[in-house]
């Protein structure tokens, strides 16, 4: 992997003004990330409460940093002044690429990607963070769908090295080296792959979820398949990981994977993950999911 983007990165304009759309789970991760490699990056939400809550999580990461002796204060002050929160698009003439983490809900991201556009320089790259729906479909929201592609982080974003580069049927060369440039700026692994429902993760992934699924319709108590999955010796289960990915994400995203993979990923049962939305347990988001947060 590393042969690779090091081929990329040769060839791309480097990344020196960056912005993310949505300060949630996904746009703080990746605003702390660019800050503290050193890119610039502006921070954009619609609630200032989600701004708020960006910029406090970067705070605390840092504090933790700065507990274990590998940070300064200068140096936390350097990396929060690297990031701007903003509720509008006036500063964004300078960027160099948009990271799109909105809500992962087609119609949101269509008119998102459709708006920045117009705030952006021309050769700017837009990448969008979606889990799951396809890039060549958020392609048609855009006027210049050869500088867009996908952008997929993992969460947590600064503890997890994959990036998947989505390539959609026009993006170009560039884009993908662009991209592929800042991840590794970012101190990320990236990894070019082609344009389907769910791209790589996501296909291995939710098969895991489905299975799941089905053994808590069977009646076996989430908390015990947590224990033995960590147990084989995954970092944790997956009742835990929905909670930490967030309930409506992962609920959205199944939608996404079960209408691209009918006979494969299709439920012949209730997807228990439907209910706690239902119920409005988002997992660590809003503290509660399948466990409680205090
Ligand atoms: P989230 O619900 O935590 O955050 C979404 C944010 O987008 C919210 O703060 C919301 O206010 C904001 N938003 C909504 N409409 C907006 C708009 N028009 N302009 C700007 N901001 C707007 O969601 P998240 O978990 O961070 O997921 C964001 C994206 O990242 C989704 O596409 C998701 O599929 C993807 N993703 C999520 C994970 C995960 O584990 N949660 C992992 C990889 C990718």
């Amino acid at each position: 992997l590393k042969k690779q983007s090091k081929r990329w990165c040769k060839q791309a304009a480097p990344v020196k003004q960056s912005a993310v759309l949505g300060a949630g789970i996904m746009g703080g991760g990746v605003a702390y990330q660019s800050a503290s490699t050193g890119t610039p990056i502006l921070m954009k939400d619609i609630r200032e409460e989600a701004l708020d809550l960006g910029v406090k999580t970067a705070s605390k990461l840092l504090d933790r940093k700065i507990a274990k002796g590998r940070l300064d204060d200068a140096g936390k002050t350097a990396v929060m002044d690297a990031i701007t929160p903003t509720l509008d698009y006036k500063d964004f003439w300078a960027v160099d690429l948009v990271v799109e983490a909105v809500v992962e809900n087609p119609v949101v991201k269509a008119a998102v990607l459709a708006d920045v556009e117009r705030a952006v320089p021309d050769d700017a790259v837009l990448a969008s963070n979606t889990s799951t729906i396809s890039i060549d479909s958020l392609a048609e929201s855009v006027a210049r769908p050869e500088q867009f592609c996908g952008m997929h982080f993992f969460n947590p974003v600064h503890l997890m090295p994959l990036v998947e580069v989505i390539r959609g049927s026009k993006t170009s060369n560039q884009t993908i080296a662009r991209t592929v440039a800042y991840a590794t700026a970012m101190g990320k692994t990236p990894i070019v792959v082609n344009d389907c429902p769910g791209f790589l993760v996501n296909r291995i992934l939710f098969p895991y979820f489905n299975a799941f699924n089905r053994l808590l319709i069977d009646g076996v108590d989430f908390q015990r398949i947590d224990r033995v999955m960590e147990q084989f010796g995954w970092p944790m289960g997956p009742a835990y990981l929905a909670d930490v990915v967030g309930i409506d994400t992962l609920v959205h995203a199944d939608h996404v994977m079960q209408a691209g993979f009918p006979e494969r990923m299709g439920h012949d049962a209730d997807v228990i993950a439907e209910a706690l939305l239902a119920a409005d347990c988002l997992g660590q988001k809003n503290g509660k999911g399948f466990y409680e947060y205090g």
